[in-house]
């Protein structure tokens, strides 16, 4: 089986000025130690105006930033909207894709997310594509279900090559936010059921791609989640927000 490169990326969310996560970032990199962004890929998504000054920050540390959202347009007359482009041009290299709250307070569509993605590969940007079910969806016993529908959809146009350069969150939304942290029994199994799909497409991809846990981490449990072979790593929000807990996530995941 592959080495997967451990991945964490912090979802700030809308929090944060530019002068705020400039701070962050100094006192983040006081307390990462440089080994960790040699053994793991350590992202920060700030909001976009926050992007200029967090790529400022972290240049020369190994950190990557990446945006929360795009369009899949090159251009065009949608007001308010950011595109690949400007992601990256803004220092960015990969971009948030599908996180539950676009789906469920912004109307995000897997019809869009399908062209989202590989407009985010042909600018050069990493898709972190996020995935989950509700409570009520793992309830009625359709958690697979709903992963089977957002993968397929969402991927669809995306070739086996191009599989490997994207990252996979899965984000059951009920652990999102809630404290209430997915075990990392339920957490393994579903994305052992999501690596299944993607290596339908392409099984050396599907090996190689890494597929992230989110929902609720913290310093206290990301180590009995990262340190399970098929968590490659996670997608933090909450915990994110403080630089010495974001710090010893990262410790954690680049020793795992
Ligand atoms: C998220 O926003 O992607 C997330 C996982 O949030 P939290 O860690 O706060 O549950």
């Amino acid at each position: 089986m592959p080495e997967r490169r451990p991945y964490v990326a912090a979802n700030w969310k809308m929090h944060k000025t530019s002068e705020e996560a400039s701070d962050f970032i100094r006192r983040f990199r006081e307390r990462l130690p440089e080994a960790a962004t040699r053994s793991a890929d350590v992202v920060i998504c700030p909001t976009f105006t926050a992007l200029p000054a967090v790529v400022e920050a972290t240049r020369g540390t190994g950190v990557r930033v990446a945006g929360q959202n795009m369009h899949e347009a090159e251009s065009g007359a949608y007001t308010g909207e950011v595109s690949a482009a400007m992601i990256a041009e803004a220092g960015a290299t990969a971009v948030v894709l599908g996180h539950s709250e676009r789906r469920r307070l912004f109307g995000e569509t897997d019809e869009a997310l399908a062209r989202k993605v590989p407009a985010a590969l042909s600018a050069g940007l990493e898709p972190i594509l996020c995935v989950g079910e509700t409570e009520e969806e793992r309830d009625a016993d359709r958690m697979e279900k709903v992963l089977e529908r957002q993968i397929r959809a969402d991927l669809a146009d995306v070739g086996g090559s191009q599989l490997e350069r994207i990252v996979v969150a899965y984000e059951p939304v009920w652990a999102i936010g809630t404290g209430r942290t997915a075990t990392p029994e339920q957490a393994e199994d579903a994305i052992r059921f999501v690596r299944g799909l993607l290596a339908e497409s392409d099984r050396a991809a599907a090996e190689r791609i890494r597929i992230l846990y989110g929902g609720s981490v913290n310093p206290d449990n990301a180590d009995e989640l990262i340190s399970r072979p098929q968590i490659d790593g996670a997608l933090v929000g909450g915990a994110s927000l403080e630089p010495d807990d974001f710090a010893a996530i990262a410790e954690t995941a680049a020793v795992a």
